[in-house]
This record gives structure tokens, sequence and C-alpha cells, in this order.
């Protein structure tokens, strides 16, 4: 069937669509997980905006693209849409399930969605394992069926899409798959040994085993380090995060386009998130604060993306606001998350003890982390370009349990998937951030958090949105393009 490109107008129109169907599912996020609405409703939100999933949209704007990346970013939207709308129902099931199914473990009765902290929580190894299974089973029996069903449409889909998988689509979407692997292969290599030697020792000061009698239920309880509790408290966290701000020149409390929502309210969700519900107009930045490491860590990260989303120009075309290269705005995420590890950044908010053993246990848990996304990145490529996902099983267990030595279940193989390879933007957003964070310690010293110059720096480079990519906004600032190893480095460096 022959088509024919988007025109002008027609691009236009479809800009300020996409702009309203964003601005409707971020303000139905907002209501919902910050407790302000019970459902969470996004048939007839889809419905609404039904033309702009359809197939014919994305290749009339594939057609329109020719190497414009603004209009690429619409597509890959389009394209997004017709595929999230295919699996709308799959997923809305899979949420309800994970709310509703419990298991019982030694007698007492626990949500599915609770089974993970609760192990985070435990104390001892062999419940731990029990927990373990109980997760297993019911992820096994209830959610993998419509997991498997999810990947299959979606794999079947991108053929109305015009490519012979997934993996071809993003790579016609213009991410650079191929060459990310290279560098998340290059990194699980060059970080085999450090990881090895820093992951034996936190394991065995957290959890009391090495690295080698460690098994997949140790990992949250590394992860829920509860010594480190006293010094994040609760009632310090927005101070902490409003006197960050003021040194870089920005006074949160008057920025008419933040709205900070902190009241305490039943459902709302515990953790911090934000929605851009317009760009730049009305960014919600939602907390109820617990205090703890973790709670810190993800207030300073939703921070970074409220201050990049309510600095965008106003000026900007939809896809350079609210689309684009999502490295950008994890990586600015990623630079005030990373903040809580700083040690001269802790020097200065907060009175800890140990700063520096702190940093190491952090850089080590972040290296784990880290090299478990390259592992995801590399298995994902796979899997999304497979004939038959269900043979993709033992490969999940491999590739995962090579990058951690340890390893993971195979029953998350289908589960363990970021939708839209948004695998690759955390990789690259964490070396862009180790690379900005490089520049602006060389530029403005090693408390560049709290020099106005940087602040006013940041100020500008957030103004650009998403108009330009990582590499793009990194060479303009820095001169070079983003590279996995950065982040090898910056590890290495904390923990030599
Ligand atoms: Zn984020």
């Amino acid at each position: 069937m022959p088509e024919d490109a988007a025109t002008a107008q027609e691009l236009d129109a479809y800009r300020e669509q996409t702009d309203r169907f964003l601005a409707d599912l971020d303000e139905e996020y907002y209501l919902h997980y910050a407790g302000l609405k019970k459902t969470y409703e996004l048939a007839p939100i889809y419905d609404r905006h039904s033309e702009l999933t359809k197939p014919e949209r994305a290749r009339s704007l594939e057609l329109a693209a020719d190497g414009s990346a603004g209009i690429r970013e619409l597509w890959r939207f389009a394209c997004e849409g017709y595929l999230g709308n295919l699996t709308r129902e799959q997923a809305e099931r899979i949420a309800e399930l994970q709310a509703a199914l419990t298991a019982t473990v030694d007698g007492r009765e626990i949500g599915y969605r609770m089974l993970r902290s609760a192990s985070a929580n435990e104390p001892d190894r062999s419940r731990r394992e029990r927990l373990d299974a109980a997760r297993t089973a019911l992820t096994e029996e209830h959610l993998n069926p419509l997991h498997l069903g999810a990947a299959q449409a979606t794999h079947r889909a991108t053929a109305d899409l015009g490519a012979p998988n997934y993996v071809e689509l993003y790579r016609r979407l213009g991410f650079g798959l191929d060459d990310l692997a290279g560098q998340c292969t290059a990194l699980l290599d060059s970080t085999e040994r450090i990881y090895e030697e820093a992951a034996d020792r936190l394991f065995r000061a957290r959890v009391g085993v090495g690295l080698d009698e460690a098994e997949r239920w140790d990992v949250a309880r590394l992860f829920r380090a509860p010594a480190w509790d006293p010094a994040f408290p609760k009632d310090m966290m927005l101070p902490a995060l409003e006197g960050t701000l003021a040194d870089l020149g920005i006074d949160l409390r008057a920025q008419s386009n933040v709205h900070l929502d902190i009241e305490e309210r039943p459902q709302k969700s515990p953790r911090a998130f934000c929605a851009p519900i317009e760009v730049p107009g009305r960014v919600m930045l939602v907390i109820q604060p617990i205090g703890g490491v973790d709670d810190w860590r993800a207030l300073f990260h939703e921070a970074g993306h409220t201050e990049h989303f309510a600095h965008t120009s106003a000026d900007l075309a939809v896809e350079d606001k609210r689309l684009g290269d999502n490295a950008v705005t994890e990586g600015w995420a990623a630079l005030f998350q990373h903040l809580t590890d700083e040690p001269a950044w802790l020097n200065r908010r907060l009175d800890m003890p140990r700063v520096d053993d702190f940093a190491i246990e952090a850089a080590t848990g972040f290296l784990l982390g880290v090299r478990r996304y390259c592992a995801k990145l590399l298995y994902e490529i796979e899997f999304h370009a497979a004939p038959d996902v269900t043979a993709m099983r033992p490969r999940y267990v491999e590739l995962l349990g090579d990058a951690l030595k340890i390893e993971p279940s195979g029953v998350d193989y289908l589960a363990d998937i970021d939708d839209g390879f948004y695998a690759s933007s955390y990789l690259r957003s964490w070396a862009f951030e180790a690379q900005m964070r490089s520049f602006l310690r060389e530029e403005f010293g090693n408390t560049w958090f709290a020099r106005r110059e940087a602040g006013s720096l940041l100020r500008e480079l957030w103004s650009e949105g998403q108009r330009l990519n990582a590499d793009e906004l990194l060479r303009e600032v820095a001169g070079t393009p983003v590279e996995m190893e950065a982040v090898a480095d910056r590890i290495r460096e904390i923990l030599r």
C-alpha cells in the first residue's frame, strides 16, 4: 500500500496531539500515585488519542523523518504508542495481579509486591530463600503467561511498523545498540576483577557470606543497608535539597512551575517521583519522606528530572521538550542522585561518620547495578531478535549470572526487560553523568555543586530540554561523546 510522508501541517497537528496525550498520561499518573485518585485509567486516554497510535501514522512519520532527528522522535512515539496500546490490557492485568497475589511463607501471608522488600528486611538466609521460592512460583504460574503473551504480541506487531524485528526497529529509530553493546562487553571485562574483590568484601560485611557463596536472595539484603539509615534522616531531606539548589542559585519554593507535593496521604506512593504534566509549565515533584539512603537517593534523582523539565525552554517543539534521548534527563537525574554518594557533598549537608567507607560501599553497589544493566542490554538485544522467545530463558541465566557471579532465577527472563530499550538510556545516562561531573569538577572544583557558576551552566544546559542527544550535549560541553568506560573510571577512582 503506497503511503505518503506526513505534510508540514500534519506534523504540526501531530505535535499538538502528542503534547496533549503525554500531558494526559502524566496527569493520570500523578493523580493516581500521589494518592489523589484511586483508579489508574489509561484506556480512556488511549481511546481519546487513538489517532496517534495507528501504524499508518507511524509510517507517514517515518517517511517524513528523512534524517531529521526531531521527526524521528515523533515516529518513535507513534511506534511505541502502537505497541503500547496492543499490550495495554496485559499490562493492566499484570498490575492487578501483582497487587492481588499473595503467598504464605512460614505461616505469614505476604503480598506479591512485598516479597522482595520482605526479603531485603529478613536477616535469616533460609527464610529469604523461601521468600524467593514463593515469588518464583507465583511469577511462573500467574504472571509469565501474560508477559509471554505481551512479548509475542509486540514481536508480531513490529512487522506492521515495517521492521523485521524489534531490534531492527530500534536501530532504525537511531538507537546505537550495537556500539553500546560493544562498550558494555568491554566494561564487563575491564571491571571484572575489581567487581569480584569489591562485591566479595561488601557481601561479607553486609550479608555474612562471600561472593562465591552469595545467592540471588542475598542481593536485596545487600542493598538494604540499615546501618546507614540514621545518617539520612527523614526531616533533613527537603532542607538538604533546598540548600543544594540554593547553592546553585535556584530557589525551589519560588519556582512557580514546580509543584512540591509533600502532603501525607494514605494512598500516596512511598517513593518519590516527578510528573512533568506541562513542560516547563507544571512539573510535579512528589514525595512522602521516610528517610534512609534509598529514599534520599530517590528524592535527589527525581529532583534532577524536575529541574531539567522546569528549566526546559517553552519555545522548543514537543519532540525536543518531551521526547528525545532519555539518557539526557536520566543523566541530570543521576547527577543529583550521585551527590548523595559524594563525600564532599555529604560533609557539607550531613553530619555523617565514615563518609569514605560509605562512598566505597555505594560505588560497589553502583558497580553491581551497572554490570547488571550491561548484561541486561546484551540479553535484551538477543531476546528481541529471537524467533522464539521461550528459548531465551537459559541465555538470561547465563548472561546475568556471568556479570554478577550470582545466578539469577530463570523465571525473570520475560519480566526483567525494559520496554523500548530503556536500559540503553540508563547505561548512557550513567556515562553522560560521569563525564559531565568530571567536567564540572575540572571547571569548578571538587565542590562544584556549591558554585553559582556551575548552577548557571546547568540552567543553560537544561534549557535545551532533549533537543540534543547525550552525545551531542556532552560534545558541546566537554568535547567528547558518551563513553561507557568513563563509568568504570569513576568507580575505580573511588574503590582504589
Ligand atoms: Zn529517572
